[in-house]
């Protein structure tokens, strides 16, 4: 009979109470913002789901000290002993009860159920960069979970989402931007007022602007976090076909029509405009 004990590497047994001093697990939690925001930066506020210290047992996760384990009789290892042929086999495992502290709780915590930390929403300033881009992550040192008895805390790591703008496209340092015009405006040339991302700037149309084109208004975009340069803004422009004309636009619509060389067939005349017609003839 060989005994197999040191295979386990099988220690002393005498009863002991370990501190496990654990740092705290790191906390992720997402910051919505407007691409306004992320173009100021700025003082922001997340909240975060965070495991706390419980304040009624300090972290111990019991009242009224401990006692020693009644499973493991305080040596933290449960040991289970069988023959396989010829060989008897000693098995170890670590007591489940006390999970080898080879302690357990006198009374156990009401508060965090004996775990130590206890759930909260804790509300974090958050420093933004101006210029920060979507999906960026920001580490905030020391504000995720508490640490485990007496433990640093871990961290957290906010993600940064950017909403999605009614006006502006976001590409790197540049932006985007629809604008629709009518049509004498592309025709005959315009200056027009637009909205930026701080403010409004003027843009000239010059005559004979195509829909599609692409007009851009320098500086006019995002400052770059690397080089503090800053991008330009792209105006698409597209045309405004108008839904309802009154008769005198209608009329001068067709006049216009005319001297171009065409006769749009929905542009037939009313039948008001018909009999004016008939009127001025006789
Ligand atoms: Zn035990
Ligand atoms: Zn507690």
């Amino acid at each position: 009979m060989r005994m197999v004990d040191e295979f386990f590497g099988f220690g002393s047994t005498t009863t002991r109470y370990r501190t496990r001093t654990e740092r705290g697990e790191d906390v992720e939690a997402v910051l919505e913002i407007t691409l306004e925001e992320a173009f100021q930066g700025g003082e922001k506020e997340v909240e975060a789901e965070v495991l706390v210290t419980c304040p009624e047992c300090k972290g111990f996760g019991a009242l009224g000290g401990f006692k020693r384990c009644p499973d493991c009789q305080g040596s933290g290892r449960i040991t289970y002993s069988r023959q396989a042929g010829g060989v008897f086999m000693r098995t170890m495992t670590t007591c489940p009860t006390c999970q080898g502290m080879g302690q357990v709780a006198a009374q156990i915590c009401d508060t965090c159920q004996g775990i130590g930390r206890i759930e909260r929403t804790r509300k974090v300033k958050v420093e933004l960069p101006a210029g920060i881009e979507d999906g960026m992550t920001l580490r905030i040192t020391g504000q995720g979970n508490s640490g485990k008895a007496g433990g640093l805390p871990g961290d957290l790591y906010v993600t940064v989402q950017i909403k999605p703008h009614p006006t502006f496209r976001r590409d790197g340092v540049n932006l985007h931007m629809d604008l629709s015009l009518t049509f004498p405006q592309l025709v005959l040339g315009d200056v027009v007022e637009v909205p930026t991302i701080d403010g409004k700037a003027e843009l000239t149309i010059p005559p004979g602007t195509q829909p599609g084109t692409v007009l851009k208004i320098p500086r006019k975009g995002f400052v770059s976090m690397r080089s503090g340069r800053r991008g330009d803004l792209f105006v698409h422009v597209q045309v405004t076909v108008p839904t309802e004309l009154t008769e005198e636009q209608r009329k001068l619509l067709r006049q216009l029509a005319k001297t171009m060389g065409v006769e749009p067939k929905g542009s037939e005349p009313s039948w008001w405009e018909r009999i004016k017609e008939r009127f001025k003839k006789q």
